[in-house]
């Protein structure tokens, strides 16, 4: 590679660092999205660069033609799905963009290995030899991280678009898995050492293979709550598998960009686990949902429901103190977020504090909620974090839950036999009152029944959240 090559892919990584520290601000997130896409671009056209003999070799026209189609063909998939996608789907987006990346970085690594590996199909393309370790380890770890990333997230995928109801386990599923897991890295052993010739192109397909079965197998025994957790750790082998063809093909920007996305993307699945108090071992291997009780509509819940209507509603809140909402998956599908600023500020009108607990995996992406109030204008400040509001709770007057079910569900605190028994909720269920609003009895993606909507101190408001909002709204100003 040659020293400008060479400078300008630095230039790129730096470009990425920009662009990640940019991305970790609401205010200036959609900068960073256009400096790491600058950098991505500046990285493509650099590298159509042909560079003696390597893969690109084929001669330059050959590949910005080729770079191009591919540019044009992702634009337009890319910017079709940002612009139709609605919020509510952007984990599936990110689940099946993930996919694809990850399937991406395998191709590479496999297109790499089996040309060194087959010398004589390829001849003169290659510098003579064999393939050392020190390239085949990369490609092979790029291979299986990538691969299993590309059928993990397209069944993460499918489970988000509901059409697998439930975990999908049978018993001795973790023996099995394992012994899969041992096959490949058994295979992945021997490729190390015999990274050349038919036996080994055979023994890599087979190794591929196997790692797009285990990323399925990984999968579909995960659910409920943990999926979004699942995604995060999918997306971080991603990053992995990039930076690994990035050892593998000699490209400093691959590297800097993968290790990013793998070191973040693992960062982010280690808050998750924080934040629902699981260890990732028992996400994965822990089958969320597939025992356990509570299931909606089962039924032997203490207590009854009680409904309120907006204009009872309404007087509670504004004669109250203090007022917290906690916004959930409901208010995204709703796209109330509006509506829940406009009522904040006529509360606010009336000396009422009013603030806003987020939970940090309500909704159905990380920061889900933080993207829906900020779109709507509701001041940083007063967005509180579950940790911090959580001992207050019990000095709240009101507390206004809307569409959020799974992340103030008191079984997690209470039931032992619960499948979401240990993860940290909002403390809805202390406050003085509590007002839920949404539009039935129906359970939320954990699909369990919620103690909460029983509660003495709680009423439902049923509907869907904007209109309910709108008519609070109404009742508030006419207090
Ligand atoms: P939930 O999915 O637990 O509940 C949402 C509630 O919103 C439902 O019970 C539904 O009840 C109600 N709702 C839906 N539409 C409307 C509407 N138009 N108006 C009013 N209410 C409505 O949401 P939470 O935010 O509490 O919890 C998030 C869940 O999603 C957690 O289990 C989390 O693990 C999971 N998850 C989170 C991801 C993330 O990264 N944040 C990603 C993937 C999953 P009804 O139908 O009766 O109206």
């Amino acid at each position: 590679m040659s020293s400008t090559v060479s400078i300008v892919l630095i230039g790129v990584a730096v470009l990425f660092i920009l662009g990640i520290k940019f991305l970790s601000s609401p205010k200036t997130a959609r900068v960073g999205n256009l400096i790491a896409a600058a950098g991505m671009l500046i990285g493509l056209i650099i590298l159509c660069k042909p560079d003696g003999a390597n893969i690109w070799s084929q001669g330059w026209t050959f590949n910005y033609t080729l770079i191009a189609i591919g540019i044009l063909v992702g634009l337009a998939i890319g910017a079709l799905g940002a612009y139709s996608v609605k919020m509510t789907a952007m984990p599936q987006m990110v689940a099946l963009f993930n996919g694809l990346g990850g399937g991406a970085a395998a191709l590479v690594a496999s297109l790499e290995f089996i040309h060194r590996a087959s010398p004589a199909k390829m001849a003169g393309t290659l510098p003579p030899g064999e393939p050392t370790a020190a390239l085949t380890i990369p490609m092979l770890f790029a291979t299986l991280i990538g691969s299993l990333s590309f059928s993990g997230s397209i069944i993460a995928y499918l489970k988000l678009e509901g059409k697998f109801e439930k975990p999908m386990t049978f018993p001795g599923q973790n023996f099995l898995n394992g012994l899969i897991l041992l096959a490949i890295i058994g295979l992945c052993g021997w490729l190390t050492f015999n990274a050349t010739g038919g036996d080994a192109v055979t023994a890599f397909i087979v190794m591929f293979s196997l790692a797009l079965f285990f990323g399925i197998a990984m999968v579909m025994p995960i659910g409920g709550a943990d999926m979004p957790v699942v995604i995060s750790l999918l997306n971080s082998f991603t990053g992995l598998a990039v930076a690994a063809d990035g050892f593998a093909i000699n490209n400093t920007a691959m590297i800097v960009a993968g290790t990013l996305v793998g070191s973040s993307g693992t960062l982010l699945t280690l808050l998750m686990c924080k934040a629902m108090n699981r260890p990732v071992t028992n996400v994965l291997f822990g089958a969320f949902g597939s025992g356990g009780s509570g299931k909606a509509g089962a039924g032997g819940v203490a207590g009854t429901v009680k409904p309120i209507q907006a204009d009872e509603a309404a007087v509670l809140l504004a004669y109250a103190q203090r007022v917290v909402v906690v916004p959930g998956y409901g208010m995204a599908v709703a796209q109330a977020q509006h509506q829940v600023r406009e009522l904040s500020e006529e509360l606010g009108k009336r000396g009422v504090e009013v603030q806003f607990a987020i939970h940090p995996v309500a909704g159905r992406m990380p920061g889900h909620m933080n993207v829906l109030l900020a779109e709507a204008n509701v001041p940083y400040d007063q967005l509180i974090e579950m940790e911090q509001i959580n001992p207050s709770m019990d000095r709240v007057d009101v507390c206004l839950v809307i569409g959020a079910n799974d992340v103030v569900n008191p079984a997690a605190r209470e039931d032992k036999s619960s499948p979401i028994y240990g993860m940290p909720i909002i403390d809805a269920d202390r406050c003085k009152s509590t007002i839920v609003m949404k539009r039935s009895m129906a359970a939320g993606f954990a699909g369990i029944e919620n103690h909460l909507f029983y509660k003495d101190n709680t009423r439902m408001l049923f509907g869907d959240a904007k209109a309910s909002l709108n008519a609070l709204v109404a009742a508030v100003k006419a207090n």
